[in-house]
């Protein structure tokens, strides 16, 4: 070993310090790493080039080492961190702009294990605006004016965030390129080291917008899609060309090599054309995702019910893509029902954060305090965190509940109590079970 090399961290990860401790996720090498006190004081001093040589001398005397015991720890440790890729050789270390974080499942589930039993919120869903240049007949969002986060407040939201140990953060609206601002916020989080996601209709994605979101290296832009038929996609969106902006959006995206989602919400008025999304969406070099249930509005309003799937219309959608939306869930009844509040949290642009972007429960509102104080001290999601599967009325004893994907976040909003069944689960769970083993269910 080459005691004067220069050595860095690699670029494409994520550190948080969860007590005292640094969780860093690689993205990579589609892994997390954990290290102890020592392995975490080591690692903060590599944010900047420093050579082994230089790492004994700050651990001797950060921690009153003899000199061969803090050269025999670093050596060991630096071994072990060039060996899976953390640290790097500084000179080949110059990337042109910031490499991309690419979320895999793995690393995905790692993560939420951290989440849901620290309760640090890893993956955040910020609503920064709620303009929008289309009027989706679908849209959960509540008319109220429009609102949108201040830059001030939403980079208040992105510092707490970081503190609180967040990973991934996904900015939505509105439509988020309605925004002057939207870049300097995505590049404001990239360089705290968040893997960015946007949601966007890609009505507003120019060339030049392509380019500096490929140079951010942003992790993956989720684009709404609802039919290759124009006729059908604009009259979701109830915007004439809505379809033609958003397939040049993406076309701008995915040639700079930007992961895209083609999401598609399945609706009775686009079930008939849904696959050509999928179609559509390998054309473009987009990967094509189904989105189902349409929710009610955040307000509660039920309106856009009238667009969800009924019975048979459920069943069809079911049949017709069993392989990739019909599934088993294998849970104990002593977990906790879902991740909403623990592992992942929504703030809307009215400044009310909420357990998730279906669970319209309002537990603060960060203009009237600190996003990290209400994540600690908010009432509602102490209450929430103590929910395990059994304490659920119905579901814990449900004998669906291996085919249900349960979300007390929609009980809540659509059948008013958090802990009992969604009504709308049930009846997906039904269908799901009738296509997996091809009985109908007794209930
Ligand atoms: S199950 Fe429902 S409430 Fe829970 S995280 Fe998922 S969408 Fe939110
Ligand atoms: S939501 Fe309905 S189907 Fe699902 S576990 Fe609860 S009662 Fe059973």
């Amino acid at each position: 070993m080459d005691r004067h090399e220069p050595l860095c961290q690699h670029l494409n990860v994520t550190t948080r310090f969860l007590n005292g401790e640094a969780l860093i996720a690689h993205y990579d090498a589609e892994a997390t790493y954990r290290l102890n006190e020592v392995g975490s004081f080591l690692w903060e001093q590599c944010l900047a080039p420093v050579s082994t040589a230089g790492l004994t001398a700050q651990l001797a005397e950060r921690f009153g080492l003899a000199r061969e015991q803090a050269e025999a720890d670093t050596e060991g440790f630096v071994s072990e961190l060039l060996e899976d890729g953390l640290l790097v050789r500084e000179p080949a270390f110059a990337p042109p702009g910031y490499p991309r974080a690419r979320l895999s499942t793995p690393l995905w589930n790692d993560l939420e294990k951290v989440g849901i039993s620290q309760y640090v919120p890893v993956n955040t869903e910020v609503e920064i605006t709620n303009r929008c240049n289309l009027s989706c007949q679908h849209c959960y969002l509540a008319p109220r004016g429009r609102v949108v986060l201040t830059g001030d407040e939403t980079r208040g939201v992105i510092d707490d965030l970081e503190e609180l140990g967040c990973f991934i953060l996904t900015l939505t609206g509105g439509e988020i390129f309605l925004r002057r601002d939207t870049l300097d916020i995505v590049r404001y989080a990239r360089d705290r080291q968040f893997a960015v996601e946007l949601l966007t209709n890609g009505n507003y994605i120019s060339a030049e917008t392509a380019q500096e979101l490929a140079r951010l290296g942003i992790s993956r832009v989720q684009v709404s899609i609802y039919s290759a038929d124009p006729e059908v996609h604009d009259r979701i969106t109830r915007t004439r060309g809505s379809l033609e902006r958003t397939i040049a959006g993406v076309k701008a995206l995915t040639e700079r090599g930007i992961k895209v989602v083609a999401a598609c919400v399945v609706m009775s008025i686009n079930l008939e054309t849904h696959r050509s999304v999928e179609i559509l969406a390998e054309e473009l070099g987009a990967q094509p995702s189904f989105a189902y249930p349409v929710s009610a509005k955040v307000d509660g309003s039920k309106e856009t019910h009238r667009l969800r799937l009924d019975h048979e219309q459920l069943y069809q959608f079911h049949s017709l893509n069993r392989q990739k939306v019909c599934r088993t869930f294998d849970r104990r009844t002593d977990e906790p029902p879902c991740h909403a509040g623990s592992a992942v949290c929504f703030i809307n642009s009215n400044g009310d954060v909420y357990p998730c972007v279906v669970f319209p429960m309002s537990c603060g509102n960060i203009r009237r305090a600190e996003l990290k104080h209400i994540w600690h001290s908010s009432p509602q999601l102490g209450t929430f965190r103590q929910v395990r599967i059994k304490d659920l009325r119905v579901c814990g004893e449900c004998e669906l509940l291996p085919y249900c994907r349960l979300c007390p976040g929609l009980s809540w909003l659509e059948d008013g109590d958090m802990l009992g069944p969604s009504s709308i689960h049930c009846e997906m769970a039904r269908s799901n079970y009738r296509v997996l083993t091809g009985q109908p269910t007794g209930q």
